[in-house]
């Protein structure tokens, strides 16, 4: 499939002084490049009306159907740029497979790979100035798609859909250097996601219905939320944008990697997945296994525990230091990020930064 764009660039980009501001201290997801990539689609003509436009606010109906029934979804991937000023994508071929994961349990319309694709090189292309340069520093990028029926019926999905790219730079969360373990809050007031349901599906809903249980996390003085399973509130299965992995040192034998099993209620992350093939190769054992919150406080009180992180597009890598319950808290080891955490992490960032070999052909 292919599909030719419209190219309207904007008349009034920001000033590169201003850009340049920006690009020393981005944050995260609070401004926006120059430009942003739409394309439409209704049953009769499928995708069409392709554009790369300036930035800027929708026109939409009070009745568009997103506004009512959150039928949305959303994906999250960066450009980076190496060390001899080239930008590439990491994976966009894995950001495609899954937005047309999310599409199909949405009950939307697969975009093909190669036009999604397309869409995201058309930004990046038009606004790599706003590529950050620096350790941790990337254009994080949000391709997503929502339902513009004008219209209150839900007894059939909408017909007419929008998709976006928009891209805004970013410094990793929780900062670029060494990271700063996280506290983290395991919920069992709340349920993310149930077999059957969406958890695997990057929708909108997943997002809204956690934000009750991060404002739990906050009061409790943690900065995330571990999703339990639905059924037991036993099994760790994830954060709230973020993957887990538990390491087991095991003295005299190669170290360990458990990361809970895609069950259908968690967010199959690509940083998961890259980690599940990176890891073999730097020495460890990586396997994809129940882990429950009994075997983590109790492991971690024998030491056989002995790092836990989470992983993300966003975060990298994130030590996970604190971990706080109803029932009381722990902490993993010593609290502070171990040395397997940090390797990965640094491996990964010098993959993805171009200062590492790439021998999986990751890079785009
Ligand atoms: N879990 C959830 C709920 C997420 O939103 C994300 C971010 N996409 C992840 C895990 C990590 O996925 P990825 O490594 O693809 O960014």
């Amino acid at each position: 499939a292919t599909m030719d764009f419209a190219i309207s660039p904007t008349s009034r980009p920001l000033p590169a002084a201003e850009r340049e501001a920006v690009l020393k201290e981005p944050g995260f997801g609070q401004t926006f490049t120059d430009h942003m990539v739409t394309l439409r689609w209704s049953a009769e003509r499928g995708w069409h009306d392709g554009r790369l436009e300036p930035y800027g606010a929708f026109t939409l109906e009070p009745a568009t159907s997103v506004f009512h029934y959150g039928q949305a979804l959303f994906e999250g991937m960066k450009a980076y740029r190496r060390p001899d000023g080239a930008v590439t994508l990491f994976r966009p071929d894995a950001n495609a497979a899954r937005f047309n994961a999310s599409a199909r349990r949405m009950a939307m319309p697969e975009l093909p790979p190669e036009i999604f694709v397309k869409a995201v090189e058309l930004l990046v292309a038009h606004d790599r100035a706003w590529v950050p340069e620096g350790a941790g520093r990337s254009l994080y990028l949000r391709p997503f798609m929502i339902a513009t029926d004008p219209s209150l019926g839900f007894t059939h999905p909408s017909r007419t859909f929008l998709f976006c790219v928009v891209a805004s730079p970013a410094t990793a969360y929780f900062g670029g250097g060494t990271p700063r373990p996280l506290s983290v809050w395991l919920s069992t007031n709340y349920t993310r996601a149930v077999r059957g349901g969406t958890g695997y599906a990057k929708t909108g809903g997943n997002y809204a219905g956690a934000f009750a249980a991060g404002l739990e996390a906050t009061a409790h003085g943690c900065d995330q939320v571990v999703w339990l399973d639905a059924e037991e509130h036993r099994w760790a299965e994830e954060m709230g944008g973020m993957n887990l992995f538990f390491v087991h040192a095991r003295p005299g034998g190669r170290p360990r990697l458990t990361t809970p099993p895609l069950t259908g209620t968690l967010l199959p992350g690509i940083t998961r997945d890259s980690l599940l093939t990176l890891a073999p190769k730097l020495g460890y054992d990586a396997v994809e296994s129940p882990v429950s919150i009994d075997q983590w406080r109790e492991e971690c009180a024998s030491g056989e525990l002995t790092e836990v992180f989470a992983c993300g597009t966003a975060a990298v890598i994130a030590p996970v230091g604190t971990v706080k319950s109803e029932n009381g808290q722990w902490t993993v080891s010593d609290g502070e990020p171990g040395p397997v955490t940090l390797r990965l992490r640094r491996e990964l960032l010098g993959i993805q930064h171009g200062s590492a070999p790439d021998p999986e052909g990751w890079v785009h």
